[in-house]
């Protein structure tokens, strides 16, 4: 993409209804505008974000067995009237009637609906486990909305539903989401602690909400210090084999972690040596739930199992807040200049910078390194405007892309373009007719 050609709104100054770092930075940047309070339109550089973490949690949900669709927006109240949540929901549920004068409802979630297309769509205990998921966006009319795009009003989460024959068989389904977050958080270049939380009136030990650590987060957090030596990275394993699949799970819930909701100071103390307790501030990112016949019930999704006996089938709920994520890695990954993406997530890898744009030379080989990147596959997004170095370098520092090729004339003289990793800062002269084979070459992380 040529910036010349492209839509990204920079904002020179600090806008000042932003309190956090990560939405200062997406205005500032151009990612995303305000519409309405905690309602915003994803611009260019912001939807390629969240188009790049959506892939992500879709790569590796489906990676766990999970399996892809795709449930409205608009609901008819009629199956929350039997789930008893219509009355239960209160403000947060934004109600709409349609012409016909029957009430409806913008989605905040959707265990009832998803209940129902699984109950008319199975015949027998044989159609069981399944893991149904969408991604779509969600309505909450939170009273305080706020920090940009962190707590929306309109927001895109990832939900998936578990539907079991018995709860121990559920509470594997429950422990792949596990793993499968764990992997999916990863991938993004986070570390998302797993914390103990609250089950409310089922009770139960599966409710796990997913934390990554900022001084931002709304919510306050107690946690083990031996997280951080955990092995992060190693959830390479078989989805099926449900004794390594529970092994993980163990291990990442052996230690103490919670959120202060539900936290026990004194099982804490007993648990955790006193130089290893860490407290601090944590943004959810994830929240999965088990929660057995709480929706089958009332809305009768039952089976016949092997000897013909009628069973009310086991649930769970898996939530992951994709919008707040791409808030949430800002908050994880930034300086003073600005963005710093993960390879991961970036909205494009390579930035590269003519230097001076309109010197014939050096806009040749620019061009020439832009087509030969892009047609290698590398996304890359050409500074091909006649600004200021200054102005570009810091431009591209705000953006945050994973490298940066600078081109200009004196380096043309020698061959050479500077290549800068964003993350490190580190520089390095590479031959121009390398350029192409370095990106084209590694893998992105
Ligand atoms: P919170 O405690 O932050 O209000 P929640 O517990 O109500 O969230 P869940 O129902 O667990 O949210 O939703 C699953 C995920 O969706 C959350 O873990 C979070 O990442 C994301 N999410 C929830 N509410 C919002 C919101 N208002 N804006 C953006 N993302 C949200
Ligand atoms: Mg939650």
């Amino acid at each position: 993409m040529r910036l010349s050609n492209y839509f990204m709104p920079i904002l020179r100054d600090d806008p000042k209804e932003a309190e956090i770092v990560s939405h200062k930075l997406m205005l500032r940047a151009g990612m995303i505008r305000q519409e309405s309070a905690g309602i915003y339109s994803w611009l260019p550089l912001g939807f390629q974000v969240l188009k790049n973490i959506e892939q992500i949690v879709r790569e590796e949900q489906n990676r766990a067995g999970a399996i892809e669709v795709l449930m409205p927006t608009i609901q008819s109240a009629d199956l929350w009237r039997k789930s008893g949540r219509y009355d239960d929901y209160g403000k947060e549920m934004l109600r709409v009637t349609d012409r016909h004068d029957r009430d409806m409802l913008y989605g905040p979630t959707n265990e009832e609906m998803i209940t129902d297309i699984l109950r008319s769509g199975i015949q027998s205990y044989k159609d069981l486990p399944r893991n149904l998921y969408h991604i779509q966006w969600k309505f909450r009319d939170e009273v305080r909305p706020r920090f940009g795009i962190m707590r929306g009003r309109e927001f895109l989460m990832k939900d998936a539903y578990s539907f079991d024959l018995s709860a121990e068989a559920g509470r594997h389904s429950y422990n792949k989401m596990f793993v499968s977050y764990l992997r999916l958080f990863d991938r993004m270049g986070l570390r998302a602690i797993p914390m103990r939380a609250d089950t409310g009136p089922i009770g139960g030990d599966l409710s796990h909400e997913f934390l990554i650590l900022a001084e931002t987060g709304e919510s306050e957090v107690h946690f083990d210090r031996d997280f951080y030596d955990m092995n992060w990275s190693e959830f390479e394993i078989d989805y099926d084999d449900d004794a390594r699949v529970a092994s993980v799970v163990k291990e990442f819930t052996s230690k103490y972690a919670a959120t202060d909701e539900i936290h026990d100071q004194a099982e804490y103390e007993a648990k955790v040596p006193a130089e290893k307790r860490l407290s601090g501030r944590g943004i959810e990112v994830g929240h999965i739930f088990f929660f057995g016949t709480k929706y089958s019930e009332p809305l009768g999704c039952v089976v016949q199992d092997e000897s013909g006996k009628s069973v009310t089938i086991h649930s769970g709920s898996y939530g992951v807040g994709i919008s707040r994520l791409a808030g949430a890695i800002i908050e994880a990954s930034h300086d003073d200049a600005g963005i710093i993406w993960p390879e991961a997530v970036a909205p494009f890898r390579v930035g590269l910078i003519n230097l001076k744009s309109g010197d014939t030379e050096t806009d040749g080989m620019c061009d020439k390194i832009y087509r030969e990147l892009t047609n290698a596959g590398v996304s890359v997004l050409y500074d091909d405007k006649d600004d200021r170095a200054g102005g570009k370098f810091a431009r591209m520092d705000l953006i945050g892309l994973p490298w940066q090729v600078i081109i200009g004339p004196r380096g043309l003289k020698d061959g050479i373009a500077e290549v800068k990793n964003r993350a490190t800062g580190e520089r390095e002269n590479v031959p121009l007719d390398q350029i192409v084979a370095q990106f084209a070459d590694r893998a992105p992380a």
